[in-house]
C-alpha cells in the first residue's frame, strides 16, 4: 500500500521549509510531505499523484498566492479529491476567502501565520484522522451499497426466478385442471359407453335368449305338425295294404292321405317360403288382376271349413270387375288365405268378414274382421315376428307354425304395403292390411282365358316327359294318360333332345330340370334352337333357386312345382296348346 501524501503549497520558501520539517518530524515515518510553490504547480503535481493511485488525505495552503489564490486552489483541490482535508494557512485572509474555502472547498481549518507547532500537528492529526474516518466510511458505504445492490439483484432475481416458478405452476395447474376435466370427460363417456354397450349386449343376449327359446318352440312345434299328417299317410295307407276295404272306405282313408299331404305340404311351403324371405329370394310377379275375383276365390276356398256355428262374408260394395290392376295374385292370395284361415281357426262360433276399399286412389286397404276370442294387447307387437305364437294350446288343437303372419307380413311389404291389427280379448280381431294400387282400366276377356274355360278334349295331344326318376314319370303318365292323351318319356336331357329332333308329332314338353347328361334348361335351349313354336313347361322340386325366371329365360312357355296337382298342370297344358285344341 502506498503512504499517503500531505501536500503543503506556499509561494514563500521559507515558510514552506519550515512546513516540511514540522510535518516531517511529526508524520515522515508514515507519510510523505509533498511541497508546491504556487497554485498551478500544485494542482499538476496533485494530478500526477491521483493519477498514479496516491491518496492525499491533506492538504495546507497558504492564502495569499499569485495568479490563484489559496481559497481558488483549495475549491479545485477539492473537485478532483473532495475527501482531502483542507487546511488555509495565513495571516492576511479576508472574510470573504475563508467563506470562499468553507463552501467550495469544504475547509477543515483556518491556521494562522506564525503558526503553533502544536496548533499545525493537532490540525493535521485530527485531519488525517478524520481523512482516514470518512475514507473508512466510504469503504463501508461502498461496500453495503454493493451488498445492498447484490441484494436487491438476487432479491429481484428471486423474485423473477419465483414468478417464472409461479407461473410455471399456474400453468401446471391450468394444465392439470384441462387434464383433469378431459379425463373427467372421458371417464363419463368410458362410462356412457359401458352403459350403453352393457345395455346392447342385456339386450342382444335376452334376444339371443328369446330367440333360441322360439327356435326350440318352432322345432318343437314344426316336428308336431310334420309328425301328425305323417301319422295320417302312413296309418291310412298301411291300413290300404294291410286288408281288402270297401271301395267307398278305400276312397275315404285315399281323402285323407290327400289331406294329410297337402297340409304336409302347406308346411314344407311355408318354411321354405319362410327361409327366402329371410334370404331376399322372393320377388313379387306383378300382372294384371281382378282384385274381388281373388277375394272371392279365397273366400270360396275356406267355406267348406268354417264351423257350423260360424259364418264368412265379402263386405266388399265393389263388383267383381271394378279393380283391376297390377299385383301379385299368388302374393295377395296367400296374404287373405293367412288372415281368413287365422280368424276361422280362433272364431269358434260368430262371423268373418272380409272387406276391402281404395284409399286416396293409391293403395288398397284389405280387412279381415272376426269376432273370436281376440288377441291380448301385449302380443299385438310381436305377433307378426316369426314363430310368434300367441295361444300354443289353440295351435295344438288347430294346427300351425307360428309363420303365417311373418309371411303375411313380408309379403304385403313386398307389395308396398302395411300390416296390423286391432284386437280385444273376448270381442274379436281386425287384421289390416295395405297394397300399392296400380290401377288398369280395362278388363279384357282375353281369347285364350275364354278357350281355357271352355275345354275340350286332349285326345290327340302327344306329351313328351322329359324325367328321370320313374315313380314321378308314373305319376304323370297315368295323370296325363287318363286324360288321353298320348304321353311319351325321355329319361335325359339329351334323350329329350332328340326325340324331339326326330317325332314331329310331339305337342308340348313337360321338361324335369333336373336330370343327369343335359339339364332341363339346356335342353329347352337346344329344342327350341330347331323347334321355335313347342311349348316346353318346366318341372321342378327345387324351393332355393328363381327356377322360374331361368325357365322363363331359357325359353320355356311355363314353370310348374312340384308335387304336381292333376288340375294345375291339365290348365297349364290347356293354356298353352288352346289354339291347337280349338282347330
Ligand atoms: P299359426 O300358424 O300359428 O297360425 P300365425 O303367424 O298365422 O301362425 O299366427 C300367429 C299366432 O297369432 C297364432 O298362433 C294365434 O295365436 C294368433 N292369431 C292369429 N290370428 C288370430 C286371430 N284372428 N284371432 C286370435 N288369434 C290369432
Amino acid at each position: 500500500m502506498k503512504k499517503g501524501i500531505i501536500f503543503c503549497v506556499d509561494d514563500e520558501k521559507i515558510v514552506l521549509n519550515g512546513l516540511k520539517t514540522e510535518l516531517k518530524n511529526s508524520f515522515g515515518n508514515n507519510y510523505i510531505i509533498e511541497t508546491a510553490e504556487n497554485a498551478t504547480e500544485a494542482l499538476n503535481t496533485i494530478d500526477d499523484l491521483l493519477a498514479s493511485g496516491h491518496e492525499i488525505p491533506v492538504i495546507i495552503s497558504d492564502y495569499a498566492m499569485p495568479l490563484i489564490k489559496g481559497d481558488e486552489l483549495l475549491a479545485k483541490v477539492h473537485h478532483r479529491s473532495p475527501l482531502t482535508l483542507k487546511i488555509l494557512l495565513t495571516g492576511q485572509a479576508t472574510i470573504e476567502g475563508v467563506t470562499n474555502s468553507i463552501n467550495n472547498a469544504g475547509l477543515f481549518r483556518y491556521i494562522s501565520k506564525p503558526w503553533e507547532t502544536h496548533d499545525l500537528i493537532l490540525s493535521v492529526e485530527q485531519a488525517i484522522k478524520s481523512y482516514d474516518q470518512e475514507i473508512q466510511l466510504e469503504r463501508q458505504n461502498k461496500e453495503l451499497r454493493e451488498l445492498s445492490s447484490s441484494l436487491e439483484k438476487k432479491v429481484e432475481e428471486r423474485t423473477l426466478q419465483l414468478q417464472n416458478m409461479n407461473n410455471l405452476l399456474l400453468e401446471k395447474q391450468e394444465e392439470i385442471s384441462l387434464k383433469n376435466e378431459e379425463l373427467e370427460n372421458h371417464r363419463n363417456n368410458l362410462e356412457k359407453l359401458v352403459q350403453i354397450r352393457t345395455h346392447e349386449l342385456t339386450l342382444a343376449k335376452e334376444k339371443a335368449e328369446e330367440s333360441e327359446k322360439l327356435k326350440s318352440a318352432f322345432m318343437a312345434n314344426i316336428s308336431h305338425e310334420i309328425r301328425t299328417p305323417m301319422n295320417g299317410i302312413i296309418g291310412f295307407i298301411e291300413l290300404l295294404k294291410d286288408q281288402e276295404y270297401e271301395k267307398v272306405q278305400q276312397y275315404e282313408f285315399l281323402e285323407n292321405i290327400e289331406l294329410c299331404s297337402n297340409q304336409l305340404m302347406n308346411i314344407i311351403t311355408d318354411i321354405v317360403e319362410i327361409s327366402k324371405l329371410e334370404t331376399n329370394m322372393v320377388k313379387p310377379v306383378l300382372a294384371e288382376c281382378e282384385i274381388i275375383r281373388i277375394m272371392d276365390s279365397t273366400l270360396a276356398m275356406f267355406k267348406q271349413t268354417v264351423g257350423a256355428n260360424s259364418t264368412i262374408v265379402l263386405k266388399s260394395i265393389f263388383a267383381r270387375n271394378q279393380i283391376v290392376c297390377l299385383t301379385d295374385h299368388t302374393k295377395l292370395k296367400q296374404i287373405l288365405s293367412n288372415l281368413i284361415s287365422n280368424a276361422i281357426k280362433n272364431t269358434p262360433y260368430g262371423t268373418i268378414e272380409l272387406d276391402c276399399s281404395i284409399l286416396g286412389g293409391k293403395e288398397i286397404l284389405f280387412s279381415v274382421k272376426d269376432s273370436g276370442i281376440g288377441i291380448p294387447t301385449e302380443y299385438h307387437d310381436t305377433i307378426f315376428d316369426r314363430f310368434r305364437q300367441v295361444d300354443t294350446t289353440l295351435t295344438r288343437k288347430h294346427g300351425g307354425t307360428g309363420l303365417g303372419l311373418a309371411i303375411s307380413k313380408a309379403y304385403v311389404e313386398l307389395l308396398g304395403g302395411k300390416i296390423w291389427l286391432e284386437s280385444t280379448p273376448g270381442v274379436g280381431s281386425t287384421f289390416y292390411f295395405t297394397i300399392e294400387y296400380h290401377p288398369i282400366n280395362h278388363v279384357e276377356e282375353t281369347d285364350q282365358r275364354k278357350k281355357v274355360d271352355s275345354r275340350k278334349g286332349f285326345e290327340h295331344i302327344t306329351i313328351l316327359v322329359a324325367e328321370d326318376m320313374d315313380h314321378n314319370y308314373k305319376y304323370l303318365d297315368i295323370l296325363l294318360s287318363r286324360e288321353k292323351m298320348n304321353v311319351i318319356r325321355a329319361i335325359d336331357g339329351d334323350e329329350a333332345v332328340n326325340m324331339c329332333k326326330n317325332n314331329p308329332k310331339i305337342d308340348l314338353v313337360l321338361m324335369d330340370v333336373k336330370m343327369p347328361k343335359l339339364n332341363g334348361f339346356e335342353a329347352t335351349k337346344k329344342i327350341l334352337e330347331f323347334r321355335k313354336d313347342i311349348p316346353i313347361i318346366a318341372q321342378t322340386a327345387y324351393a332355393f333357386s328363381d327356377d322360374k325366371i331361368m325357365a322363363l329365360e331359357c325359353g320355356c312357355v311355363d314353370y310348374i312345382a312340384k308335387p304336381i296337382k292333376g288340375d294345375i298342370l291339365k290348365n297349364l297344358i290347356y293354356k298353352h296348346l288352346a289354339k291347337k285344341l280349338s282347330d
